[in-house]
């Protein structure tokens, strides 16, 4: 049987916004919603079909499917393997739209259903603070989660006595129930079950029949040296616990490395800055800078250091993640004008004024006003 268009359906054109088609389906919805329309065969199956064009046009990746491939998209295993959005059409959708224009309606948790992962546990996620030093040396560090984790009193079954659960009858196994609302059916999870497809006769009185309880479990985590801000370390079945022996979520570590105050990292290198008298700008000498590893090392200053001149420690930088090497160190000097003179110091500097040639000494700035007049002069033609 031949469909008719989504966008003729709710009256649309191809290119109508969200809230276009969000108001041509209200329309529609409620004229011919079952309550307005009671015994009616015809509006029956309009409603029903006007809720499908929304459920596909509402949705960005839907709409685009069925731009592209029509109703074929779709249909059992349409395109590419169907992936993506399974459920979409049929009643999956459907409760949705119940929802959404009947409010609360009591029904099950959100999305998902069936017997199978129904119970999994939730994934978890640890923030994590760490200093550069501790990126650069790696760690092992102990966390304490609070979590849900298997119940020992009956190894995560729920049932008195490690006895194995029973097909639920209520929906004999399926997690879902149909009720009957007026003239269709909804689809709802199993509230017998909550999903599961399975019922215990006598819950474990430790944890009440969920197979998991709550409690802090302390975990070792081991941080690789390197490790960047932002790093994300996935501890495989370290989440919570998942209900009645299903497979437990994962644990996320999301590492932060806090700001230094003298190094800024940039990948495998690191940055500072490290201020130098004059003096030794002036006539060569050398200073002692801090390294990550936190030890001290020395580097030589040449004669006539300027401001912003760099240095490589070469080898000196961060950890490069599994690997032996390291990244580099710059150390970029910045030249301190001396404050506070006293008399003497003050009679000294004029001295050396008088006997300095700037274009000899201060070849830089002696250019620098060069190139000022030029401009000046350019300017005034
Ligand atoms: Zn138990
Ligand atoms: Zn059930």
């Amino acid at each position: 049987m031949s469909k008719e268009d989504f966008y003729t359906l709710l009256g649309v054109a191809r290119d109508a916004d969200t809230d276009k088609i969000k108001k041509a389906y209200r329309k529609l919805a409620m004229k011919y919603h079952p309550d307005r329309n009671p015994g009616d065969e015809e509006a029956e199956r309009k409603f029903k079909e006007v809720n499908e064009a929304y459920e596909v046009l509402k949705d960005d990746e839907k709409r685009a499917a069925f731009d592209r491939f029509g109703h074929a998209a779709f249909e059992q295993g349409g395109p590419g393997g169907g992936g993506g959005f399974s459920g979409g059409g049929g009643f999956g959708g459907f409760a949705d739209i119940f929802d959404e224009m009947f409010g609360d309606f009591g029904g099950g948790g959100g999305g998902g259903g069936g017997p199978r992962g129904g119970g999994r546990g939730s994934d978890l996620r640890y923030n994590m603070e760490i200093t550069l030093e501790e990126a650069f040396e790696g760690k092992k560090s102990n966390i304490r989660v609070p979590t849900s984790v298997t119940c020992d009193n009956c190894t995560g079954s729920g049932a008195a006595g490690g006895a194995a659960p029973v097909t639920c009858s209520t929906c004999g196994g399926h997690g879902r129930v149909r009720t009957q609302q007026g003239f269709f059916t909804v689809e709802r999870t199993c509230p017998s079950c909550q999903g599961t497809g399975q019922v215990i006769k006598e819950p474990c009185t430790s944890c009440g029949g969920q197979g998991r309880v709550h409690k802090e479990k302390t975990l070792s985590v081991t941080i690789p040296a390197g490790v960047e801000d932002g790093t994300r370390i996935r501890l495989g079945d370290e989440g919570e616990a998942g209900l009645r022996g299903a497979p437990a979520g994962d644990l996320y570590i999301f590492l932060s490395v806090s700001p230094h105050r003298m190094f800024r990292r940039d990948g495998a290198n690191i940055h500072c800055r490290a201020p130098i008298p004059m003096t030794t700008a002036a006539l060569g000498g050398s200073i002692e800078v801090p390294t990550v590893e936190g030890k001290l090392t020395r580097i030589s200053i040449p004669a006539g250091a300027q401001s912003g001149q760099q240095f490589r420690l070469k080898g000196k930088g961060m950890h490069i993640l599994r690997s032996n090497a390291r990244g580099d160190m710059f150390v970029q000097v910045a030249v301190e004008t001396p404050v506070s003179l006293n008399a003497r110091q003050k009679e000294l500097l004029k001295d050396f004024e008088e006997e300095s040639d700037h274009q000899q000494h201060s070849p830089e700035s002696h250019g620098f006003f060069d190139k000022v007049k030029e401009l000046w002069e350019d300017l005034k033609e």
